[in-house]
């Protein structure tokens, strides 16, 4: 009998008879690990752990921990899902199940019957009992044609549709228990392995994301391996309710959305345009600091900048139609990429020139659909506070490092503690997909790297990722609540300084191409926001926070004193109301509270007569009597600081 060689994650090798599964490895390694692990990945493809190997492989075992093996688990729940709905409503017809960030979905056509809370309880329980069960998810390598059949006898016109596109391919079928699923894997081991399991909601959704289609219902779930997982999730569902940034972006008047004018425009109220001029002043002088150079752009841009730079037609999907005007057309401009390209050409460039970076917080504008809306964080019209920088080749790893740097700064100023990088490769096996040449992509590769491993970034590498036009680091942050949120990229290009062909002199007196870095901490300032009213559950930290401070005087006697103290504040560059309501004190003090002021300060007799204030702190309460001028001078430092209250 043949033998291969499995190579571990630490580069340790192992021989087996050909034919072994990743169950049989993982047993090899340890009975824990055995027990825990859900699916294998061989050469960087996920497998089920009851395949076979007949190669040599680097493998890895995943177990719960793994993204890998938790995509896996929450999709064979979609399948367990789909056995409980055919079992309880014969005849349903079945899209698509993926696993999704957090737990799973599957688009079911189920005729006139519309699902109810009641049928939802119903599957859930349903599916618990099968859990019970524990069969294995099995996978049979079908024909082509005998898959069709099958759908055909089923009648699954939307499984047919999809085999459709599939004539070349590899058709498996993956079965548990009662229910067969034209799929390409991978599975867990059994259906046992599921413990807790909650059908979360039901949604409309179109077959394929076309609204032509017709509208399938979308049932949304989630399961774990144990239910005190599952009880955790729900707490922090429930805190992220609280924390909706769409119904604290109302009750604290900082955003508004509305159908006058038009779905995913946000338009920004006082508060909300502070908190967001707040931010773009802190990241302009950053990057003065770091030696960008402003530039301001139309929104518009002929329609030709777009066919250069390949955003037209490759993204059409993505953009509003063309505008005609005279002979012309125009796009409102879904990227800045190209604008800015104008201005390196604007003038002749020498390698003493470089770096060259250009900044600009500019707005671009992206068609999404209506039903893909959601507050701030999918709209269509969104700022990026971008910047190019035309770089050599000789300094593309330092400006790299340059720029994780402030991607850094301005993570930790806002509190977000941990995040992981992601370093977006393209995949050697698909080059099709990727414009360029083979040495740039090289070289590209291996400066984004040494620049992940100079600044000590947790990164991992994820192949096949990268941009159509170059690699690509992103940044996935975890905020208060622990859940992942893409912000800040980076993203190398050669391609573009081609296709705009960017040139510089060189010492050699020769033309070189420049190589761009496309960067955005941010990413959309919408979006941004969006999470980080999430992520503070609207309560700023000082230097962000809208109204910093509220001067509530006690009653009207107070009032001129109480001004005093507000045109103070205000001289002093600190954002302060003043409160004049003929209202009790108990009251004005909740309201304030509500909205997630920082500092009440109240000032009555006592106050009035030491030219002092009682400072309240939001949620920490009475701080005690404090004298104006060192009030003013703890406020501003706080302000300074950018401390971040917890
Ligand atoms: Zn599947
Ligand atoms: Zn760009």
């Amino acid at each position: 009998m043949s033998q291969i060689t499995i190579t571990l994650p630490d580069g340790a090798k192992k021989t087996f008879p050909s034919g072994a599964t990743g169950q049989q490895i993982a047993r090899s390694i340890g009975p824990g690990l055995a027990k825990d692990a859900l699916a294998i990945s061989v050469n960087g493809e996920v497998w089920d752990l009851f395949r076979p190997l007949n190669a040599d492989a680097d493998i890895r075992i995943h177990t719960w921990k793994d993204d890998e093996a938790k995509r896996t688990y929450w999709h064979s729940s979609a399948h367990l899902m789909a056995e409980a709905i055919e079992s309880i409503f014969p005849g349903t017809k079945f899209g698509i199940g993926p696993p999704i960030e957090n737990g799973f979905y599957y688009d079911i056509d189920m005729g006139d019957h519309s699902l109810t809370a009641e049928d939802l309880v119903k599957i859930e329980a349903t599916m618990g009992e099968f859990t019970k069960r524990d069969v294995p998810y099995e996978r049979q390598v079908v024909p082509w044609d005998e898959a069709v059949r099958y759908f055909q006898k089923k009648g699954d016109q939307y499984k047919l549709e999809l085999l459709d596109g599939l004539k070349d391919q590899q058709i498996t079928f993956y079965h548990q228990g009662n229910f067969t699923d034209l799929c390409f894997g991978p599975h867990i081991p059994s259906t046992g392995r599921i413990k807790a399991v909650k059908l979360l909601s039901v949604a409309g959704a179109y077959w394929r994301g076309n609204e032509k289609n017709k509208m399938l219902q979308r049932i949304y779930g989630i399961t774990f391996p144990t239910q005190n997982e599952l009880d955790e999730h729900l707490r922090r569902l429930e805190e992220a309710k609280k924390r909706d940034h769409r119904k604290l972006g109302a009750e604290l008047e900082l955003f508004l959305i509305t159908p006058n004018v038009g779905g995913g425009l946000p338009i920004w109220l006082p508060k909300g345009t502070i908190l967001r001029e707040t931010l773009e002043a802190f990241l302009k002088e950053e990057q003065r600091k770091r030696g960008y150079m402003p530039v301001v752009t139309p929104h518009i841009g002929n329609l030709n900048l777009y066919r250069t730079s390949g955003h037209y037609p490759y993204y059409k999907e993505s953009q509003f139609a063309p505008i005609k005007v005279e002979h012309e057309e125009y796009l409102l401009k879904p990227m800045n990429c190209p604008h800015h390209h104008q201005v390196y050409l604007a003038k002749p460039r020498s390698y003493r020139d470089l770096p060259l970076r250009i900044a600009e917080f500019g707005t671009v504008y992206r068609y999404e659909q209506s039903g893909e809306l959601n507050g701030l964080t999918r709209v269509r019209s969104f700022t990026v506070d971008d910047s190019h920088m035309y770089v050599r080749p000789d300094q593309l790893k330092d400006e790299l490092c340059d720029v994780i740097d402030l991607i850094q700064l301005v993570f930790r100023t806002l509190g977000f503690k941990d995040f992981k990088t992601r370093l977006s490769f393209r995949d050697p096996k698909n080059m099709a997909k990727f414009a360029g040449d083979d040495a740039s992509w090289v070289e590209a590769e291996r400066n984004i790297k040494e620049a992940a491993d100079a600044m000590k970034l947790n990164y991992f590498i994820a192949i096949g990722e990268a941009a159509f036009y170059g690699p690509k680091i992103d940044f996935m942050v975890l905020d208060a609540l622990r859940r992942t949120w893409q912000l800040g990229t980076v993203q190398v290009d050669y391609v573009m300084p081609e296709r705009f062909n960017l040139e510089y002199t060189g010492s050699d007196g020769q033309k070189h191409r420049p190589v761009i870095i496309h960067r955005a901490p941010f990413g959309s300032l919408e979006r941004f926001i969006g999470v980080l009213i999430e992520h503070y559950a609207g309560e700023f930290p000082l230097w962000l926070a809208p109204v910093q401070a509220a001067v509530i005087p006690i009653t009207d006697n107070h009032l001129d004193y109480a001004k005093k103290v507000h045109e103070d504040l205000k001289s002093a560059g600190i954002r302060a109301e003043l409160d004049e309501r003929n209202e009790k004190i108990g009251y004005k003090i909740r309201d304030w509270e509500v909205h997630k002021v920082p500092y009440m300060l109240v000032v009555g007799d006592k106050e009035r007569q030491a030219d002092a204030v009682a400072v309240r702190q939001h949620k920490k309460g009475d701080l005690g009597a404090m004298p104006r001028a060192a009030l003013i001078e703890r406020l501003r430092k706080e302000i300074g600081d950018k401390a971040f209250i917890s």
